[in-house]
Parts: C-alpha cells; sequence; structure tokens
C-alpha cells in the first residue's frame, strides 16, 4: 500500500496543473533579471530561457524518500561488478598516455582517476538525460532548495556563455551533475580543465578534459600523491571503538598499539594518520581511511560511494574483494545476474522491457510481484535468493 501511494502522490506532483505553469513563466522573468545581474549576457538569457519548460518531475525526486535504502554491499555490488573492473582496465590501457600526463599534472594516479569515471557515469555510457536547464530552472522555482539550485542554475548558464558547452550537451541527472564525470556545473566553473588544448573545457565530448578535470577536483580537495585511499583492517577482541569515525583521525602508531592490524595479518604503514570505519551496521569490514578518502568523499558525500571508487581503483590495480563477508544471506546480483533475473522473469509473463541488467521500474514491479507471489517481503530488491529461487521454478 504505501508503494502504491507513492506512485499516487509522484504521478500527481510530475503533472503540473496550468497554475504552475503560470508560476514558472513569471519565476523565470524574475531569474532571467537576476541571472543578467550576475553577468550572465543578454543573447545567452534570450535564447536559452525563451521556450525553456519546467521538468516537474525533477521536484518528486527533490522529495523522494526512499521507501527502502539500499544495504552497502548492494551499493557495491551494483558499482563495482566484474564487468565494471574489465571495462575499466581497458579504460586503463585505451588512455594510458593522458593518464600518466594527469598524474604528472595533478598528482593523482590512473586508478584512481578511471575509478571515479566508473563510477559517476559507467566510463561515459551514462550521463544522463534530463536537460539541466529546465531542471535546474525548476528547482530554483520550486521545492525546498531554491536557493542553491539557482546557484546551479546561474552556472549552467556561464558555461553556456563562456562557449564551451551548448545547451543541447547540458544532460544529467535530476540535480544538475553532467558529463563523463558528472560534475555539479558550479563546481564545472570551479575546477574543471581544458586538459586537450583546443580552448574548450568539456566534459561531455572530451575524455581528456573530464579526466584531468576530476584529478584537479581530487588535488584541490586535497590529494595527496603516493598515498592510498585506506585498507581493510582487524580488530582485535574487546577493542574500544568509541571514537570510530572517517574525521576522527589517529596516528598509525595509535591504532597499531590498539592492535589493528592490516586484513592480512601484517603491520600497519608507519606514516599517515586514518579513521576508523565500519560501514555496515552489525558487523562486515572494517577499514582505515586515509585523508585521500576525504578527497573522494569530497566528490560525492556518501560513505557508499566513497568506498565504491576507493574498492574499484583497487581492483583495478589487481586487488582482491574485502576480506571480511558483509552481514547478509543474501547478496547482490551483478549484471550479468541481473540480466538473468530479467529473463526469468519475462519468463514469468512480466513485462519489464529491454534485458539490460538495470533494474527499473518495471523491473522493480515485477520482483515485488514474485516476492508477495513467494509471502516474501514487500521490498522490490533482488538478491542471489530470488534468483535461485526462480531459476528453480522456471514455468
Ligand atoms: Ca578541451
Amino acid at each position: 500500500m504505501r508503494g502504491l501511494s507513492t506512485m499516487l502522490l509522484a504521478a500527481a506532483v510530475g503533472s503540473a496543473t496550468a497554475g504552475q505553469q503560470d508560476e514558472f513563466r513569471e519565476c523565470l522573468s524574475r531569474l532571467q533579471q537576476r541571472a543578467s545581474a550576475e553577468g550572465i549576457s543578454g543573447p545567452t538569457l534570450r535564447r536559452e530561457l525563451a521556450g525553456l519548460e519546467a521538468d516537474f518531475g525533477v521536484l518528486e525526486r527533490l522529495d523522494y524518500q526512499p521507501e527502502f535504502r539500499s544495504p552497502i554491499w548492494d551499493y557495491l555490488g551494483a558499482l563495482v561488478d566484474e564487468q565494471r573492473i574489465e571495462d575499466g582496465r581497458a579504460q586503463l590501457l585505451a588512455h594510458a598516455d593522458t593518464l600518466a600526463e594527469i598524474e604528472r599534472r595533478y598528482g593523482v594516479d590512473p586508478a584512481t582517476v578511471v575509478a571515479v569515471w566508473g563510477v559517476e557515469s559507467d566510463y561515459g555510457k551514462n550521463f544522463g538525460k534530463r536537460p539541466l536547464l529546465e531542471a535546474l530552472g525548476t528547482l530554483s522555482c520550486f521545492g525546498r532548495r531554491q536557493k542553491y539550485f539557482f546557484g546551479e542554475f546561474i552556472a549552467a548558464l556561464g558555461i553556456i556563455d563562456e562557449g564551451s558547452l551548448a545547451a543541447d550537451k547540458l544532460k544529467g541527472s535530476w540535480a544538475g551533475a553532467f558529463g563523463h564525470t558528472q560534475f555539479m556545473p558550479s563546481t564545472y566553473l570551479r575546477l574543471a580543465v581544458d586538459f586537450d588544448g583546443d580552448g574548450r573545457r568539456d566534459l561531455v565530448d572530451s575524455i581528456p578534459d573530464a579526466l584531468a578535470s576530476t584529478a584537479n577536483f581530487l588535488a584541490d580537495a586535497g590529494w595527496r600523491p603516493g598515498q592510498g585511499w585506506g585498507f581493510e583492517v582487524r580488530l582485535p577482541e574487546g577493542i574500544d571503538l568509541s571514537d570510530e569515525g572517517r574525521r576522527k583521525k589517529r596516528s598509525m602508531a595509535e591504532w597499531q598499539r590498539r592492535g589493528v592490524l592490516r586484513v592480512d595479518g601484517a603491520a600497519l604503514p608507519e606514516d599517515g594518520r586514518a579513521g576508523l570505519v565500519r560501514p555496515a551496521d552489525g558487523g562486515g569490514p572494517t577499514f582505515l581511511l586515509l585523508d585521500n578518502f576525504d578527497a573522494i568523499y569530497a566528490y560525492n558525500a556518501s560513505m557508499s560511494y566513497g568506498l565504491a571508487i576507493a574498492h574499484l581503483s583497487d581492483r583495478l590495480r589487481g586487488g582482491g574483494g574485502f576480506v571480511t563477508p558483509w552481514p547478509t544471506d543474501d547478496l547482490p546480483l551483478d549484471r550479468a545476474q541481473r540480466r538473468e533475473l530479467q529473463r526469468l522473469l519475462s519468463g514469468r509473463g512480466h513485462d519489464i522491457g529491454p534485458i539490460d541488467g538495470a533494474i527499473g521500474s518495471r523491473t522493480r514491479a515485477a520482483i515485488l510481484a514474485e516476492k508477495q507471489r513467494l509471502g516474501w517481503d514487500d521490498s522490490p530488491r533482488a538478491g542471489q535468493k530470488l534468483l535461485r529461487t526462480l531459476r528453480e521454478q522456471q514455468p
């Protein structure tokens, strides 16, 4: 029932009334004056705002309270699977010269840069499809964070104004991040670089510009060349974890004194300061996170995302998976398994659209229907258990 009410609410929010369209036009003319005062040129404003339409769908995302939050092992399973590791290693080879030059200039190693690219846009395969000006214009006029989004709206107009990207290239996720490495427009203005030397900072069609901009971001956020992000550790029995936390940094000597070892039993490195983090409640891997993790965290303020980038970078360097198992008996599906699940759902008569390994709304609805048929829970999450069960029950 909660699912149904959410869908009805989404439908109501997604379709605007005539009054809201009028309100948007009025708001837009106010924004135009303010954008002009902020230095955006008249021709750009007239060209870009004349026919701009509201995208009320973004408001639904703004207030969306996820009914179920993915556990961290699902995030990591989706973002760091065999396919993304293989694709990333191929990209490391394909762009080896560019990445070496980027490391010389910004001090950020190739695997880290490519891992950000892989997590943010699946190496350029997934930029998002929403026209940025429509999304940011709407969020500047409606909803909870109008001031913030107005700043991003102005920044997006500034990108167009400087001639680096045309409006039709500015498409992205709901909140305004765009391009290979999903910069927000204000981040772009501050930190994007023209690395291929054509005079334009282009995070959409220039991979060198996008990768160098990512390295520049991390350098600006305090990246320390030659240091890693951190590592998995093993804790002694009875350790006092009252000062656990990414920002509660202690010296390695202090962690060593408390009996913390690398997960393979080796001693900790001598230098550096690190915070101890156990990202899953009730068990799973424990990490010591160094300053460089904070630089990654600045990219996207989420422990799950930060660990996905950090872990993918390790895997791209040839490292293995985490040693300590996550506290679950239902591990997530990789993309090949998600495609298999979609085929099985389709075989049971569900219309799930293309078999693409992406769990969209139709696949989620089919998963929910099957779990209800089985008398399981009412979350649209699918893991290994459902895959195994549907394999065994093929009609
Ligand atoms: Ca360029």
